[in-house]
C-alpha cells in the first residue's frame, strides 16, 4: 500500500511543513483526510462503530491524520502520523487496515466525524474534491473575533475587497460557521452544509476547513484568504483603525468578469 502512495506522502510532508511554518498548527492543531481510489480489502482488524451511517462511504479507504499528531512531526514522518482506514460495507463502522509500526496505539483524529460527514456529502454530490483539511489560520481566526465579520456576507465582502486573487480564486466566497464545540455532531453538520457550496468553511474564533482535490489546493485557497485578511489588518494599523475602502464595486465587477 505504501509504494503507490509515496507521492501523497511527499505532498503531506510539504503541506504539513507549510502549516507549521505559517503558525497555523500550534501543538496538535490541524488534521486532514484523503479519500483514496484503492479498492476495499478483506481485513480481520478490529471494527470500530461510527456514530452515524455514512452510506456513500461504504468500502471506501481513507488516509487520515492521527489524534494528537503534530504537523511539525507530520512534516518529517507522515507515515508515523497517519492511518489507513476502511469504512464498513454499510458505512456504519471502520477498521484501521494499515498502520506504521510506531503508531500501534494511534486513533484517527478527534474530528473524524466532521471529516466523514463532509466526505459523505462530497461523494453524494459527485464532487471532485477528495481531500478535507482543517487548520488554524491565524489571520482568519482574528477576523472572526470582530463581531461585524461574524456574518457571511460581511466576511466575504471584506475578503474579496482586499485582494483581487480572492475574487478570482474564491468566487463563491467562504461559508461561516458560528461558534460550536469542536468534535461535536453539530459542528460537523453545520460545516458540511457550508462546504456543499463553498471551498472553505470558517469556524468562528477557531479556524477553517478546506476541501479540494489535493492538499496543495486546500492550502492554496486558505493562503489566498489569509493574505486578504492580513492586508486588512495592515491597513487598519496604518489608517489608525479606520476601515479601508478596499477594491471598488466597479473593480470587483471587472475581476468577476475575467474569463479563465
Ligand atoms: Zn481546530
Amino acid at each position: 500500500m505504501y509504494k503507490e502512495h509515496n507521492s501523497l506522502f511527499s505532498e503531506i510532508k510539504q503541506v504539513a511543513r507549510y502549516l507549521w511554518k505559517r503558525g497555523w498548527a500550534e501543538k496538535n492543531a490541524g488534521n486532514f483526510s484523503v479519500r483514496l481510489s484503492a479498492k476495499a480489502v478483506a481485513s480481520k482488524e478490529q471494527i470500530y462503530p461510527l456514530e452515524q451511517e455514512f452510506s456513500a462511504l461504504a468500502n471506501q479507504i481513507f488516509l487520515i491524520s492521527i489524534k494528537g499528531s503534530r504537523m511539525r512531526n507530520m512534516a518529517k514522518n507522515p507515515k508515523r502520523n497517519t492511518l489507513f482506514i476502511q469504512i464498513g460495507p454499510k458505512g456504519q463502522n471502520f477498521q484501521v487496515i494499515h498502520r506504521n509500526k510506531h503508531a500501534q496505539q494511534a486513533e484517527p483524529t478527534s474530528e473524524l466525524s466532521a471529516h466523514l460527514t463532509i466526505h459523505n456529502m462530497l461523494v453524494n454530490s459527485a464532487s471532485t474534491a477528495r481531500v478535507v483539511m482543517h487548520t488554524h489560520v491565524t489571520e482568519l481566526i482574528a477576523l472572526t473575533h470582530i463581531p461585524q465579520f461574524c456574518n457571511e456576507t460581511a466576511l466575504n465582502n471584506l475578503l474579496w475587497s482586499m485582494h483581487p486573487e480572492t475574487v478570482m480564486f474564491v468566487p463563491g466566497g467562504v461559508g461561516f460557521v458560528p461558534f460550536e464545540l469542536p468534535g461535536s455532531a453539530a459542528i460537523a453538520e453545520l460545516t458540511t452544509q457550508k462546504l456543499a457550496n463553498h471551498q472553505i468553511a470558517i469556524w468562528e474564533k477557531h479556524g477553517a476547513f478546506s476541501v479540494a482535490s489535493s492538499l496543495q489546493d486546500c492550502f492554496d485557497t486558505l493562503d489566498i484568504l489569509a493574505k486578504s485578511a492580513k492586508i486588512y489588518f495592515m491597513l487598519r494599523n496604518s489608517l489608525e483603525n479606520e476601515d479601508p475602502p478596499g477594491l471598488t464595486s466597479e473593480q470587483l465587477e471587472r475581476l468577476r468578469n475575467i474569463v479563465f
